[in-house]
């Protein structure tokens, strides 16, 4: 199936990056969000990064312009449903998810392929509650979307093989490589790299260290290139939550137990680079550890 036209729905970190590659990749693309704010903020944020890319030498000022003239924003919902591919990217929390799809519906055109950009949630129950459970697939980018390689494709229970190899083929004209994955509980990714960060946590509520020597000591220690809990901030603390919550949900195992700490934190309101303030505080010139 050709793509033409794309829409991205949620315009925060995740779905500003997709618009971002989808845009220069020469896909037309309808971004929406509940916020004006946010689409706002998603159109600066995108042409920040292709203004970086340009200077780089890595996109030449005019196809960054054209990539931008791709890109249109709205608030209705309505808009994005008349696309080739609609690409979810809206809140970590089934209810939200499950509610634009449902709302999406009567607006679909009868090719539409719905994905969904989640980071754990059952690819299978998002399409159940759809019209087309075959037409319906997990498509979950790495942050930052323009700079990272992976892309994981997820089958639901009922997708099919056209629906996968059309997202397939989005991948490779991306220049993006894709892991296929089985739709379990956060997929391959998330399946081993949260738990780690939540690990992180307890090491810091435990004392073990503090944030600054338990980031050093996994940089240092382990060649990561970045610390757990400065990643975690990176991330968002209450996405690294709600993750943890559907592996605990989805496998019935304690070892998936979210820490404490990283409740307090979601529950301050402190979710990491994007409200300021995480397990680093990065309101000042430098991030400064929070514990
Ligand atoms: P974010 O908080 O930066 O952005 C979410 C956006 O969704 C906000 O702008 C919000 O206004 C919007 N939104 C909420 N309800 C909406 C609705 N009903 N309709 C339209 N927009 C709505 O979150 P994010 O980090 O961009 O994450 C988005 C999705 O991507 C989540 O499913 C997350 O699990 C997934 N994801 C995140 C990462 C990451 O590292 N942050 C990586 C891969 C996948």
């Amino acid at each position: 199936m050709t793509i033409g036209k794309i829409g991205v729905i949620g315009a925060g970190q995740m779905g500003n990056g997709i618009a971002h590659v989808m845009a220069v990749a020469g896909y037309d693309v309808v971004m929406s969000d509940i916020s004006q704010d946010a689409l706002d903020n998603a159109m600066n944020t995108i042409r920040g990064n292709l203004s970086r890319q340009a200077g780089r030498g890595k996109i030449s000022e005019e196809d960054m312009e054209a990539a931008i003239a791709r890109i249109s924003t709205t608030l209705a919902l309505s808009d994005v449903a008349k696309t080739d591919l609609v690409i979810e990217a809206a809140t970590e929390r089934e209810s939200v998810k499950q509610a634009i799809f449902e709302d999406l519906g009567p607006h679909l055109l009868p090719h539409t392929i719905l994905t969904s950009n989640t980071s754990s949630i059952s690819i299978t129950r998002l399409a159940s509650r759809t019209d087309r459970p075959e037409k319906f697939m997990g498509f979950h980018f790495m942050n930052p979307v323009p700079v990272m390689q992976l892309v994981e494709l997820i089958r639901g229970i009922a997708t099919d093989k056209a629906t996968y190899d059309t997202c397939l083929g989005i991948v490779e004209r991306i220049g993006k490589t894709a892991a296929s994955a089985e739709d379990f509980p956060a997929f391959i990714v998330n399946r081993v790299l949260v738990p780690m960060i939540n690990e992180a946590v307890y090491t810091l509520y435990e004392g073990v260290g503090n944030v600054r020597s338990i980031d050093q000591a996994l940089k240092l220690g382990a060649n990561h290139p970045m610390g757990p809990l400065e990643l975690a901030d990176f991330i968002g603390l209450d996405t690294c939550l709600a993750i943890m919550n559907v592996l605990h949900d989805g496998l019935a195992d304690t070892k998936y137990r979210p820490c404490p700490l990283l409740t307090k934190y979601v529950e301050a309101g402190w979710l990491g680079r994007k409200s300021g303030r995480g397990f680093y505080d990065y309101r000042g010139e430098v991030p400064v550890p929070t514990r």
